[in-house]
């Protein structure tokens, strides 16, 4: 497989809720190994998008191609779209009615039918990827938020996906907290994981993003570096939402 070849491609997304257009015709690439960073406006369509990457919504129209698979077909098998995408969301959505090892080894096991002890040791080493070996057995609800969203990333990251969708990860936690996340999802993108995130960590955007989308009122606006975008920034609309944020 040729190092830029398209992981997604998203042609023409759009997508209604009733009379609300959220997205407007939506041309997006990912390559593989590339890791893209969405910003935007609150209420700009940045979920929308994510979600539809992963089938979590189904499109109004046009199409998303995935390792040459088109998810956007209503026939398409969603437990094949969503093993290959993992998804990482604001709240964490962990279940915590289980352990920290519950979490991670339940879709491997009953939607994979993976092996218990595979499982285990799989989520194991994720646990130790994200700083978090000793918790295997911690009730979920025992831990910090950030250590939380660790869990969760190790979570999505035990159905071995091809691509990981960060929703807004870091904006629901302490500030002190965000520093282990980040520095989980740095390791990921330095692993070669291709990855699609929604932040407004400036600071992770600049370190690690490969490309960076301004996403205003459901369509791209302005796409770019991380220097292009944040340092010459053409649109006006992008001129504004920088200055409100930095
Ligand atoms: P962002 O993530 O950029 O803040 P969203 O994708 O969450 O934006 O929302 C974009 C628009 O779509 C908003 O106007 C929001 O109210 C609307 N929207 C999102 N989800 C739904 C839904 N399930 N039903 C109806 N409207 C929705
Ligand atoms: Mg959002």
């Amino acid at each position: 497989m040729s190092e830029t070849k398209a992981k997604i491609k998203v042609d023409n997304l759009v997508k209604n809720y009733g009379d609300n257009a959220v997205l407007k015709g939506i041309n997006l690439e990912v390559k593989n190994n590339e890791v893209v960073v969405i910003i935007g406006p609150s209420g700009s369509g940045k979920s929308t998008l994510l979600r539809t990457l992963n089938k979590l919504e189904e499109p109004t129209g046009g199409s998303i191609v995935v390792d040459g698979y088109d998810i956007a077909k209503p026939d398409t098998d969603i437990n094949k779209v969503r093993e290959n995408i993992g998804m990482v969301f604001q709240h964490f959505n962990l279940f915590n009615n289980l352990t920290v090892g519950e979490n991670i080894t339940l879709a491997p096991l009953e939607l994979k039918k993976e092996a218990p002890k595979q499982a285990t040791e799989h989520a194991h080493s994720l646990l130790q990827m994200v700083g978090l070996e000793s918790k295997f057995d911690a009730r979920v609800q025992s831990l910090s938020g950030g250590q939380q969203q660790r869990v969760a990333i190790a979570r999505a990251l035990a159905m071995k996906p091809d691509v990981m969708l960060f929703d807004e990860p870091t904006s629901a936690l302490d500030p002190e907290m965000v520093g282990d996340v980040l520095a989980v999802m740095k390791d990921l993108a330095k692993q070669g994981m291709t990855m699609v995130v929604v932040t407004h960590e400036m600071g992770f955007a600049k370190e690690v993003a490969d490309r960076v989308i301004f996403v205003d009122d459901g369509q791209i606006l302005e796409e770019g570096t991380p220097d292009e975008l944040f340092g010459h920034p053409k649109h006006p609309r992008l001129q504004d939402f920088l200055n409100k944020i930095l």
